[in-house]
C-alpha cells in the first residue's frame, strides 16, 4: 500500500482554550489544516480573532453553518438552510478560502440523504461554493482518550483519509500531538487538500455523486 495520506479538519469552533491548544499543536508539527467554524460563534470577538488566528497562520477557514442545530436535509421552511449557509460565509468575509469551503452537519458523522436539501444545493452552486464531507470520524468527542488509536486505525486502513475532529472543550485535543507523530511513525503523510470523493460540489459544480447526500 502507497503512503497513507491524511487531511485533518476541526469542526465547531473557534473555542478558547482549545483552538489556542491546537494551532500550537499544528504550528509545532507543520500541519496544515482546515477548520470548519459555526457562523454563531465568530459573531464572538475572541473566537474570531481565533479563527483570524488560525487564517494567518496557513489554515484554511470553511463554513459549518450558522447555528448547527438541524442538519439541512431535514429542513423544510424556505429560506433556513440558505441563511445557516450564507449568514456564516458573511462572517467569515475575508478569511474564505477561495473555493468557499462547506461542510454540513452531519449528526453524529452519518453520511446520507439528511445532510443537504435542494435548497441548500442550490446556494452551493449559485455562490460558487464547494461541499467537503469526510470518510473518517474517530468520534474524538464521545471517546476524548481513545479517539486517537480509532483514528490511527481508520488513518492507516486507507490511502487518503479525510479525518473529522473538533476544537470543543472534551479534553480530546490532549491527543492531537501524539496522533500526528502516531501516523508519521507509521509512514503516513498530512496533506491540506481534499479528495474528489469527499467533494461532491466543487465551486459550484455538482458531481454524479452528489444525490446520496440530498434529501428529496
Ligand atoms: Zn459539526
Amino acid at each position: 500500500m502507497p503512503r497513507p495520506e491524511v487531511t485533518l479538519t476541526f469542526d465547531n469552533g473557534p473555542e478558547p482554550g482549545v483552538t489556542e491548544q491546537v494551532l500550537a499543536v499544528l504550528k509545532q508539527a507543520n500541519v496544515t489544516a482546515t477548520f470548519f467554524v459555526l457562523g454563531s460563534k465568530l459573531a464572538d470577538p475572541v473566537r474570531r480573532r481565533l479563527a483570524r488566528q488560525a487564517h494567518t497562520e496557513g489554515h484554511w477557514i470553511g463554513n459549518h453553518t450558522m447555528t448547527h442545530r438541524r442538519p439541512l436535509g431535514t429542513i423544510t421552511e424556505p429560506g433556513v438552510a440558505r441563511a445557516e449557509i450564507l449568514d456564516t460565509e458573511a462572517l467569515i468575509g475575508a478569511m474564505a478560502h477561495p473555493d468557499r469551503l462547506f461542510r454540513p452537519f452531519g449528526r453524529g458523522g452519518d453520511l446520507g440523504p439528511h445532510l443537504l436539501n435542494q435548497e441548500a444545493v442550490e446556494t452551493l452552486k449559485t455562490n460558487s461554493m464547494t461541499c467537503v464531507l469526510w470518510n473518517a470520524i474517530p468520534r474524538d468527542w464521545a471517546d476524548p482518550d481513545g479517539w486517537a488509536e480509532v483514528a490511527l486505525a481508520q488513518c492507516l486502513a486507507h490511502p487518503r483519509t479525510v479525518l473529522v475532529l473538533h476544537d470543543l472543550p472534551t479534553g480530546a485535543m490532549r491527543h492531537l500531538g501524539n496522533f500526528i507523530a502516531a501516523v508519521r511513525q507509521h509512514g503516513g503523510t498530512f496533506r491540506q487538500d481534499f479528495p474528489p470523493e469527499c467533494v461532491p460540489i466543487r465551486r459550484g459544480a455538482a458531481s454524479a455523486a452528489l444525490a446520496p447526500y440530498v434529501s428529496a
